[in-house]
């Protein structure tokens, strides 16, 4: 690992895996270890990626973890009124000031998620072993680099339109299912200085986060995610200002 690796958090509520046997069986080690798995795979000596959980203290997201945390990945599904608003106001604010977060699948539901969409984030849904095609519309984008147009996860929950979100500022990808409906899968956006990336796949009892495209996929995701120090917020607050404050100070960052 270089000095400078992107250091990531993958979260997981990790309560299906526990309480599921189906669950289990697909994700033994919980559905936090195979996404870093996919994640170390691809970004390799360029990441150091860890997990947390739900049940360590503070959900294994203190200020300290936060502050050394470029880009937090974000499962849940069954608990999401269980993560402590104190933590959600500190992964709000470590986004505004340009952690990345990539929010997966059942997350659209998590108190972060809605907090910084502002919407409900709600959608139709099926869990009935749906066919998913998942299409690029943005094939420039760098989330989409590698990815085939289309490809299919073969079992896979639906989730439909309408989505309850803003408009994305880039859509990336959108899915079709066997019943016919369609869904926005892959949307990014820039909330103060953090990019947030949501993806939709990636149901508890389907193996889709060992598909090789998917997990190209949040990879991408956490690379377009991730901002350098100099892209980030150092401090930002009201500042009062007086009329002609700038002259002879151009180029000083306020
Ligand atoms: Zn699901």
């Amino acid at each position: 690992m270089t000095e400078t690796a992107l250091r990531v958090i993958v979260w997981n509520e990790n309560v299906h895996e526990r309480q599921n046997e189906e669950v289990r069986a697909v994700y033994p080690n919980g559905i936090h270890e195979a996404i870093a798995a996919g994640l170390r795979e691809h970004l390799g000596e360029q990441a150091v990626v860890r997990t947390a959980t739900l049940d360590q203290p503070e959900h294994g997201l203190t200020d300290d973890v936060l502050e050394s945390t470029d880009v937090l990945t974000w499962w849940g599904h069954l608990a999401h009124d269980q993560v402590s608003d104190v933590v959600v106001d500190r992964v709000h604010r470590r986004v505004l000031n340009g952690m990345g977060l990539v929010v997966l699948h059942s997350g659209h539901e998590s108190k972060i998620f809605r907090r910084l969409m502002g919407t409900t984030c709600a959608l139709l849904w099926r869990e009935a072993d749906d066919r998913e095609v998942v299409w690029t519309v943005n094939p420039a984008h760098p989330i989409a680099a590698g990815v085939p147009h289309p490809f299919i996860i073969p079992r896979q929950e639906m989730y439909g339109e309408f989505f309850d979100i803003p408009q994305p500022d880039e859509l990336v990808f959108i899915s079709s299912f066997t019943g016919g409906e369609v869904f926005r899968s892959g949307c990014c956006y820039t909330r103060g200085w953090g990019r947030v990336f949501y993806f939709s796949p990636g149901h508890e009892t389907f193996p889709v986060y060992y598909q090789p495209e998917v997990r190209r996929i949040i990879a991408n995701g956490v690379r377009w995610a991730y901002r350098t120090n100099a892209q980030r917020s150092q401090t930002y607050r009201p500042t009062p200002l007086s009329i002609g404050w700038y002259e002879g100070k151009a180029g000083e960052q306020v």
